[in-house]
């Protein structure tokens, strides 16, 4: 019997309890389709998971994010190998999995045990602890991606500032993190003044009041930013794109503010301003070794562990419903065995 967390959806009528009695025949996908042996070929002994902004919306039975019902939620897990019908994997080997559908279409990682594909998963870096694994997340996994894409966009620490929307948050965090490391002079969009020194400690030169961007302004505003990660969407969104420099990108990760984007073409096609779409869930597979490759050299793990709060499996409810009211700070992390 594995423990874990269970959303059920009725009509409006959302249901969510910690089940101290699931069978593994239960874990893995719901639909026939891909219940399978042969497609869900791996069975995890999960030891981490963590709290996204999308588990935040499972959690609270979001249509978006929660395509079954019952679901276990949980889009991140770190874990051992207990039982592989794949040549890949053998018991025992230390794996993390990151999107592909998990905690939204199949069983997630807010749970003991997970039956997942093969292909999905990715070897534990040595030097990265489960623990830091799951710190970094599909959070940090995504933050790694956007970075990867300014640079390929040509962004260079040189052609001046880096802004962070979302600055506090999972993706904003280690973004800055990375950011500055690598150079960047970045400077992080905060709602909350009482975490300016939280973002200045993980590398962040400077602060501004996410209030400056949220109403709607010009579409050509004046110009700033070399390029811009951005977890906000919406008026955020437009405006940074109005202030983004001749040349320079835009990586837009995420929609905490708006899924909408009231803009005009003018800063692509007078500016050559590139906006680039990330996408964790179903990026392919080298992509996410080349991301984790960066996220081992180039994330300071002190710095990662000071960003880190661990909660119960049952500790993830409350998380949940506290990320969505943009209380978390930095990575919340479940360790599932608690
Ligand atoms: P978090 O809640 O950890 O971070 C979001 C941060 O945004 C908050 O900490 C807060 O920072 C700020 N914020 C919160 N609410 C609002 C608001 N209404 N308007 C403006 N700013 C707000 O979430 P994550 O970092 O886990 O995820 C961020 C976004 O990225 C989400 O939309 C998520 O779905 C998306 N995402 C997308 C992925 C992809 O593959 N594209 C993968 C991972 C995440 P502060 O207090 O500093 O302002």
């Amino acid at each position: 019997m594995t423990r874990a967390i269970q959303v059920t959806k009725t009509g409006d009528d959302v249901q969510v309890v910690l089940r101290t009695d699931v069978n593994d025949d239960e874990l893995g996908s719901a639909t026939a389709d891909d219940a399978s042996s042969s497609a869900e070929d791996v069975v995890v002994d999960i030891e981490y998971s963590g709290v996204n902004y999308k588990d935040g919306l499972a959690l609270a039975g979001g249509a978006g994010v929660m395509r079954i019902s019952p679901l276990i939620p949980g889009i991140d897990l770190v874990g051992t190998v207990a039982d592989s019908n794949s040549p890949d994997w053998s018991i025992g080997d230390s794996v993390i999995l990151n999107g592909w559908g998990i905690g939204e279409t199949h069983n997630g990682g807010l749970a003991e045990r997970a039956r997942v594909r093969s292909e999905w998963l990715i070897l534990r870096p040595d030097a990265i602890s489960p623990r830091q694994a799951a710190a970094i997340g599909t959070a940090g996994f995504t933050a790694a991606l956007a970075v990867r894409a300014l640079e390929r966009a040509g962004l260079t620490p040189d052609a001046g500032e880096v802004l962070v929307t979302g600055a506090s948050g999972g993706v904003g965090s280690i973004a800055i993190a990375l950011l500055a490391k690598a150079g960047f002079r970045v400077i992080a969009s905060t709602g909350r003044a009482t975490h300016r020194d939280y973002l200045l400690g993980l590398g962040a030169a400077g602060t501004i009041d996410r209030t400056d961007l949220e109403a709607a302004g010009r579409p050509l505003q004046k110009q700033r930013w070399a390029g811009v990660i951005d977890s906000v969407g919406g008026h955020t969104l437009a405006n940074v794109l109005a202030q983004t420099r001749w040349g320079g990108a835009v990586a837009s990760c995420g929609l905490v503010g708006s899924s909408d984007l009231p803009t005009t073409v003018m800063p692509f096609i007078l500016r050559g301003v590139s906006l680039l779409g990330i996408n964790s869930v179903e990026c392919p597979l080298p992509e996410r070794e080349a991301a984790w490759g960066r996220l081992e050299h180039s994330l300071d793990r002190d710095l990662l562990d000071s960003l880190t709060t661990s909660v119960s499996l049952e500790g993830a409810i409350g998380a949940g419903a506290a990320i969505l009211r943009g209380e978390l700070r930095g990575r919340t992390v479940v360790d599932v065995r608690l």
